[in-house]
């Protein structure tokens, strides 16, 4: 095929989403351009070199704590990445992206604990993956017995309630977390109004900030359900990490591979190259207006993918493009629904390790969470860089820029230097608790994402500072569901891929960039009438267990009844199911528990046996083995 005969498609935005679609259309033989507005590629997961040409200096040439660097620049990140056990997308492509005599999917390594840090008790450990040696099976017991036993802070007595509205999100069918718990936020749905402040804290805020900035009063239950449970199953799967993170910087052992990938197969990616609007005709989008260095240019294609993030996309919706796909309308009010969730990293003269994993910091005012680098990086030496004196890098997410720190006062008025500081006070007093784990003689130098801008630092303390964040994030809060877009527009040559479009995946993350534009390959696919393999898009996944109590409560939903309530009642759904669901593995090892612990299963309420005997040809007729069931409708091209 010559390259005139190719059809064209141009992407606008070359982070994880627009590069995900580059990569699926470029091996299918389409000619890609993509526009990225920075001079980087990566978007929100690119690693950035700290303090370049100099000091180490972040943005607007600012100085932090550090005076001099001889070395490279020190690695430094938006926010730190972590790649959850469950994701199935973004490894996929991982995969498929050379690196040496590997791929990128390689450089993952997986975590083994998750400490939970908080101002007032000792912090400790949770294991985050399943047992693989006599050591990891005491952690692992130790763990639970930790919560079991109410040493975390938290009851039996909350622990039990909590497992109990688990076990409600569990055994209830997509369809009603979709329609009635996307409606209800974490915080309701699990209760936490009436229970305890460490049932709150433990529950309700520490679940929801280890999740891209949710908090736990706003963010839909279906959502933390849904991932909540995700990473609670790979904890005890063998060979399967809760918790991944890459062996070096990001973009070192991941984007830059990716970057010369795509450009080695074909790809146009142009940087510094702004897009500023889109024009249309007869029902199609004509052209996009592309800025590099303030002169304008009109770019055009047969198809147009737009992976901005919601924010700036609605930036450019124009009244033409809502008339031909009013759905785009919604994105006004979803753009609202965006957050501040930004890194800073802490370079330290000793390489304090914490934990081997993530830490929560659980009461922390500005919702931390963290993460000791170099003990993964493998060939990285922190010290190789700068003035050599690095020896250990603590990369911090801050979730919360509204609730005032120790300081009194919320991250987002504070200029940079003063979130540097009340963040180092914030972990200091989580982490010090019994010992002193951080000392300011380990600090040598901090780097706060760029993005994050005190235009009016100089401006007298009287006056509010106002700080701005270039790159916000979306939160899947509650009932956004309903205003959040499928990547296939109705408008035939337009497809979007980012964050914030309808996966399966339903959380702002990597993983949810990489469906979408997977969806919007699939799209393009199928305009362009195309017999290229359409690219996979997986479900989440539950254990199989669970399937005949999921088609026993879409009986009841479909009846317009509440979710079952007492543990006896869906059980009946085993007993009638078990026909058609024997062939399961762990399924009768399941019936025969449930028989066990409920001897009279048969259940003697008449519907109750009606709904089962329902539930078990439901099951029948999907043959739900755990994929869960729900459809993203796709509107035709
Ligand atoms: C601090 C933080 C930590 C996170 N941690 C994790 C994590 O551990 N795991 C995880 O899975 N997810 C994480 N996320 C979420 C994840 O980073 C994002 O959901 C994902 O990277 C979004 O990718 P995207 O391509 O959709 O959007 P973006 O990354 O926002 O990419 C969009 C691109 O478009 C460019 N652009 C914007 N406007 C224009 C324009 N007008 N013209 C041209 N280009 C433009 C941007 O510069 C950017 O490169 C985190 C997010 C944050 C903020």
């Amino acid at each position: 095929m010559t390259m005139s005969s190719r059809k064209k498609v141009v992407i606008l935005g070359g982070g994880v989403a627009g590069m995900s679609a580059a990569h699926e259309l470029i091996e299918r033989g389409f000619q890609v351009q993509v526009f990225e507005r920075k001079p980087i590629a990566g978007g929100k997961a690119r690693s950035l070199k700290a303090g370049a040409g100099g000091g180490l200096v972040s943005g607007p040439a600012r100085p932090t704590l550090a005076t001099r660097s001889s070395g490279p620049p020190l690695p430094g990140e938006h926010g730190f990445r972590f790649f959850p056990g469950f994701y199935r997308h973004i490894i996929d492509t991982m995969a498929r992206i050379p690196y040496g005599t590997g791929n990128v999917a390689q450089n993952l390594v997986d975590t083994r604990e998750l400490m939970i840090a908080s101002f007032d008790r000792a912090p400790y450990l949770l294991p985050s993956e399943s047992p693989r040696s006599a050591d990891d099976v005491r952690l692992f017991l130790l763990g639970a017995l930790r919560v079991l036993s109410g040493r975390v802070g938290v009851s039996t007595e909350d622990t039990a309630f909590f497992a109990a509205k688990l076990w409600e999100f569990l055994t209830s069918c997509e369809e009603r977390r979709l329609v009635e718990l996307e409606r209800i936020n974490w915080w309701d749905f699990i209760e936490a109004g009436s229970r305890s402040a460490a049932y709150q804290k433990f529950y309700g805020n520490g679940i929801t900030r280890s999740l891209v900035a949710a908090k736990a009063r706003r963010a839909s239950s279906k959502t933390i359900g849904d991932i909540f449970l995700q990473i609670l199953f790979d904890i005890p799967t063998p060979d399967v990490a809760a918790d991944r993170v890459l062996n070096g910087p990001t973009n070192d052992v991941w984007i830059d591979p990716w970057l010369k990938y795509l450009q080695q197969r074909g790809v146009d990616y142009c940087f510094d190259a702004e897009v500023r609007s889109l024009r249309c005709r007869n029902g199609r989008v004509l052209g996009a207006t592309i800025s590099v260095g303030g002169r304008s240019r009109e770019v055009t294609g047969d198809y147009f993918i737009s992976a901005l993030p919601v924010e700036r996309m609605t930036a450019l919706l124009s009244a033409e493009l809502v008339a031909l796909d009013p759905s785009l309308g919604a994105l006004h009010e979803l753009t609202e629904y965006v957050e501040w969730m930004n890194g800073i990293q802490f370079y330290l003269t000793e390489d304090v390790r914490l934990a081997e994993g993530h830490t929560i910091y659980i009461d922390s005012p500005w919702a931390l969470t963290s993460i000791s680098q170099p003990q993964f990086w493998g060939s990285f030496d922190v010290s190789r860089y700068a003035d050599g004196a690095v020896k250990g890098l603590l990369s911090v997410d801050i979730s919360d820029w509204d609730v005032k720190g120790l300081n009194g006062k919320e991250a987002r008025h504070c200029s940079r230097s003063e979130i540097a500081a009340e963040t180092w006070a914030q972990l200091k007093r989580s982490l010090n608790a019994d010992y002193e784990r951080l000392r300011d003689d380990q600090l040598h130098s901090w780097f706060l994402d760029p993005g994050i801008d005190d235009e009016d630092a100089d401006a007298d303390e009287s006056t509010p500072r106002v700080v701005t964040n270039a790159e916000p994030l979306l939160v899947n809060y509650v009932d956004t569901w309903r205003i959040r877009p499928e990547a296939v527009t109705r408008i035939p040559n337009f497809f979007l891929a980012s964050d914030y479009v309808r996966t399966f995946t339903d959380l702002a993350t990597m993983e949810a960039a990489n469906e979408a534009a997977r969806r919007a390959v699939n799209g393009v696919l199928r305009a362009a009438r195309t017999s290229h393999e359409p690219c996979q898009v997986w479900n989440l996944h539950e254990p199989e267990l669970f399937a005949p109590l999921r088609a026993y409560d879409r009986v009841r939903y479909r009846k317009g009844l509440g979710w079952g309530g007492e543990l006896a009642l869906p059980l009946s759904a085993f007993s009638a199911a078990h026909g058609a669901l024997a062939a399961l593995p762990l399924f009768d090892k399941a019936l025969t528990a449930a028989h066990a612990l409920v001897p009279d299963l048969a259940l003697t309420a008449p519907q109750a046996n009606q709904d089962a005997e329902e539930a078990a040809a439901e099951a029948r007729a999907s043959s739900d083995t755990g994929l869960r069931r729900l459809r993203i409708v796709e509107s035709a091209p």
